[in-house]
């Protein structure tokens, strides 16, 4: 876990941050109180280098500023840290909205008792001089009674504010996870699945799979019909992906033309399969060019497929899944290959077993 200071010290680190974070252009949210929470802590140099050159001449930081050093230095904060940021932001200003509901009881009880004796103080002996002073207390503990209260809802306001940003904040790290182009799982979040599926496999547990697959010939589509097609291409292939996996699976982009599937619980023969229909679906498609409509001759991709072996490591498993990818390359592309190890299977004719 990132985060591991005691509530006394991030209270403290909070206290700190709170004069830097409002001297700044930027919203008064968690993502700012994520980055100077760090600045303070002194536990992120490379962040606090940018905060000061940023911060250079009294510059302010605006949102957009507040957002990129988030996103740059701090945002590949695991979940734990993340909720316990936002949970220990949320809990101070519980606190403080607490004192001020106390404070308030307080003053509504000794305003009540001091309104009751001032009712008694029916004696036209007592009444000149003591009631011009009971008056004033009254005044002064009424007003005191209105400071409280406005205080306790400005902090309740504060508190519903930081629930919404808190909910934002957790969109925006889901959204970290997630390719824009595609809206398949990013290299991050197929980092974060794998590592989770690996991290979960007891030994009668079967699978998982992994499928590793690139687009062929790439390059000459880019070249022949630019780039902005060959983005769409990419979208194509990412639409199809999404069609041949299930709700468990994670198809990702793994890198530009480059994509990766796993599929937990599935033996090789079951990944086989899925390899094999989204290969064939890739060279049934037809993907039409935005300008003048006309199809592109055919798309194929490239699939290398490794089933999990127990004791290996997650860059082991992606290794083995490249190098059957590179052997579908090597034999002709528009194939699928299967690693070594990856338990027996029976090879068909457009699918290779590697040695
Ligand atoms: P191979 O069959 O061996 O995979 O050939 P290839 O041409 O696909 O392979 P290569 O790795 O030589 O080229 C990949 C190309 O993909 C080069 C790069 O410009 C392009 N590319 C990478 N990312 C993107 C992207 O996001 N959009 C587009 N349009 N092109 C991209
Ligand atoms: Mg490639
Ligand atoms: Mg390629």
């Amino acid at each position: 876990m990132k985060y591991q200071h005691s509530r006394e010290q991030c209270g403290e680190y909070f206290r700190l941050a709170l004069p830097l974070m409002t001297r700044q252009a930027a919203g008064v949210h968690p993502i700012s109180f994520a980055i100077w929470y760090e600045y303070v802590a002194g536990i992120n140099k490379p962040l606090k280098l940018a905060m000061d050159a940023l911060t250079q001449n009294n510059a302010r930081l605006d949102d957009a500023q507040t957002h990129q050093l988030f996103q740059q230095y701090v945002a590949q904060l695991d979940e734990d840290s993340a909720t316990r940021i936002s949970a220990g932001f949320q809990e101070i200003l519980a606190d403080i909205s607490q004192s001020a509901a106390t404070a308030g009881d307080q003053a509504n009880r000794f305003g009540d008792s001091l309104e009751k004796w001032s009712g008694g103080l029916a004696h036209p002996e007592l009444k000149d001089e003591a009631c011009l002073h009971v008056d004033e207390v009254l005044g002064n503990t009424r007003d005191m009674q209105g400071a409280i209260s406005t205080l306790k809802t400005r902090l309740d306001e504060s508190q519903n504010e930081i629930e919404r940003l808190r909910h934002e904040v957790e969109r925006a790290r889901e959204d970290a996870l997630v390719d824009a182009l595609t809206g398949l799982s990013n290299r991050r979040g197929f980092d974060l699945a794998i590592n989770e599926c690996l991290a979960a496999l007891t030994p009668d547990t079967i699978g998982p799979c992994l499928l590793m697959a690139d687009i062929d010939h790439f390059k000459r589509i880019n070249d022949s019909y630019g780039h902005m097609f060959g983005d769409k291409v990419i979208r194509a292939l990412g639409q199809i992906l999404k069609k041949n996996v299930k709700g468990i699976d994670t198809a990702a982009r793994y890198g530009g033309e480059e994509f990766v599937i796993l599929l937990p619980y599935t033996a090789i023969q079951g990944a086989l399969c899925v390899a094999e229909k989204i290969r064939q679906s890739v060279e049934t498609s037809r993907i039409r060019r935005t300008d003048n409509n006309q199809e592109l001759a055919q798309l194929t991709i490239s699939i290398g497929v490794a089933g999990f072996v127990p004791g290996e490591t997650t860059a082991q498993l992606i290794e083995r899944a490249d190098g059957a990818l590179y052997r579908s390359k090597e034999s002709g592309r528009n194939r699928v290959s299967v690693a070594a190890n990856s338990v027996n299977v029976k090879a068909n004719a457009k699918t290779k077993t590697g040695s």
